[in-house]
């Protein structure tokens, strides 16, 4: 670990640089992660690629793993849209997501309207997956 604000090296358990004075996690002239100096508007430090903003209550894991973000899980984007796209009426891309309830929904729709219904959302489910817009929600029905 580096000082933030004059880039020593400190211990992990330092609560204040001895260089400089400054408390553990202040300052953004110098990574944290290797020392190298940054921009202070920087949100990743450009040396090793280390988010360089001090994480208010952890904030900057928010939004990673959370709606609508395109998130898949461990499953590739293009493997999932073809899914979606080829057998998605049956919500098969929504089971393997852990979407039971939105697979059931597909097949549902899919048996009461001879597969159109259920097709019109797996195309919707294709088109939100091709464009990051999609949300893993075990939750909803749709
Ligand atoms: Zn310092
Ligand atoms: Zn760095």
């Amino acid at each position: 670990m580096y000082c933030k604000a004059c880039g020593e090296a400190m211990n992990d358990n330092q609560a204040i640089c001895l260089n400089c004075g400054v408390k553990t996690g202040q300052g953004n002239a110098f990574c944290s992660n290797c020392g190298n100096s940054v921009n202070p508007e920087a949100e990743v430090c450009l040396s090793c690629g280390v988010a360089t903003k001090r994480s208010k209550l952890g904030s900057l894991d928010f939004g990673t793993s959370h709606s609508g973000n395109g998130d898949l899980g461990n499953y590739n984007k293009v493997t999932m849209a073809l899914i979606a796209f080829f057998v998605g009426g049956l919500g098969i891309h929504n089971f393997m997501l852990g979407e039971t309830k939105k697979g059931l929904v597909k097949i549902g729709a899919t048996l009461l309207t001879y597969g159109l219904a259920g097709e019109v959302l797996a195309i919707i489910d294709f088109v939100k997956i091709l464009t990051d817009k999609y949300e893993i929600n075990p939750d909803k029905f749709i």
